[in-house]
């Protein structure tokens, strides 16, 4: 078995930046993504629109040209996929990187295939796998969901949206607009501030309107099969149910860093231990890259300040290798 120079793990725009500059500086690699090309930006909600322009989204300075300014999820998958085939990256899909091993100087990655042997490794697995609980009686109940797809699903229907972020504000918009009873129960005594700066005013308006039901200072309580208990600074309060999204953010596979050897710190930011000029882990050849740098601040990095991290990496690799080279 011959070991690739870099074996990345995560088939994002990140672990695909990390592949193009692997090809473009004549590495042997490959990349091995657990489902489809770009496999978060293929779940995330069916309308979605980036919050970055899409020139932001570009990777290896390949142009990215969208209809608006800020391009669609549609788009995106058409952006990442096309890099992909038309640069014929090495990548392998729906297989799931189980664990790696490092073996003197090289590793030794296991998927749910096979077993690979590389140099370096770099995990890019991003976060939108596991999603932040809530930990209530009957958040198991099939209508309970932590991602969101389709309003249409939702017309007619009354439908608690939890959260107050991007994800829930938007959920919380299109799913009204398209006939549904929407409810919202925020934690916290307003509308996020890191909301789309042209999103939070249209959703501040609703509110005000009482179009949505807003519920500040509020968690859920209990999830029932047609009714939630909400408790709310006048009290518990019970609401007719049929759907609950519980947008509460998403979190790193921790136990998946852990399990490599990566360290994290102790508080609950849980921040990975890497060397930023490098992007290079406290296991000398296992780097970190793209929005699982964050830790618990999955707001922190995201494709606009993180697909540099391809250069990086790739220069750190090809700089030990000119330095094992005997004069
Ligand atoms: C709704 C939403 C909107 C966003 N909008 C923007 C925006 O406008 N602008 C912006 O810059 N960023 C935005 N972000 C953030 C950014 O798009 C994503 O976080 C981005 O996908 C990060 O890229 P990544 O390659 O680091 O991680 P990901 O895209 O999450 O890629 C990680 C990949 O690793 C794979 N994987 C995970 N575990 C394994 C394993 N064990 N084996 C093999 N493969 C595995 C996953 O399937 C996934 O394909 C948004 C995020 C969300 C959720």
């Amino acid at each position: 078995m011959e070991a690739y120079d870099v074996l990345i793990v995560g088939g994002g725009p990140i672990g695909i930046a990390c592949g193009l500059e692997a090809k473009k500086k004549g590495l042997t690699y490959l990349i091995v993504e657990k489902g489809p090309i770009v496999n978060s930006l293929f779940n995330y909600p069916i309308n979605m629109q980036f919050f970055s322009s899409s020139e932001k989204l570009e990777i290896a300075e390949i142009p990215f040209i969208s209809k608006e300014a800020k391009p669609k999820r549609n788009e995106a998958l058409e952006y990442y996929r096309r890099i992909v085939t038309s640069n014929q990256l090495n990548i392998h899909l729906f297989e799931r990187v189980q664990g790696i091993e490092k073996n003197d100087d090289h590793f030794i990655v296991t998927s749910e295939k096979t077993r690979y042997q590389a140099k370096n490794v770099i995990v890019a697995t991003g976060f939108y796998d596991l999603p932040n609980k809530i930990e209530v009686p009957g958040e198991d109940l099939p209508k309970v969901s932590h991602y969101y797809k389709d309003p249409h699903f939702y017309a007619s229907q009354k439908l608690a949206v939890i959260g107050a972020s991007n994800s829930a504000i938007d959920a919380a918009l299109e799913c009204w607009r398209k006939g549904a009873e929407v409810s919202l129960i925020i934690r916290g005594p307003e509308v996020g501030q890191r909301v789309k700066y042209w999103v939070r005013p249209d959703i501040i308006n609703r509110i005000n309107e009482g179009s949505i039901k807003a519920y500040y200072n509020s968690v859920v309580k209990e999830i029932r099969q047609h009714e939630i208990v909400v408790d709310t600074p006048e009290g518990e309060v019970v609401i007719e149910n049929d759907f609950v999204l519980a947008l509460t953010g998403y979190k790193p596979n921790f136990r998946f860093l852990q399990k490599i050897g990566i360290e994290l710190s102790e508080d609950e930011k849980k921040l990975p231990v890497y060397d930023p000029e490098t992007m290079e882990t406290n296991v000398a050849g296992l780097y970190l890259a793209g929005v699982i740098c964050g830790g618990m601040e999955t707001h922190k990095w995201f494709i606009e300040n993180s697909r540099i991290h391809a250069d990086m990496i790739i220069a750190s690799i090809l700089e030990k290798q000119e330095s094992k080279v005997p004069s």
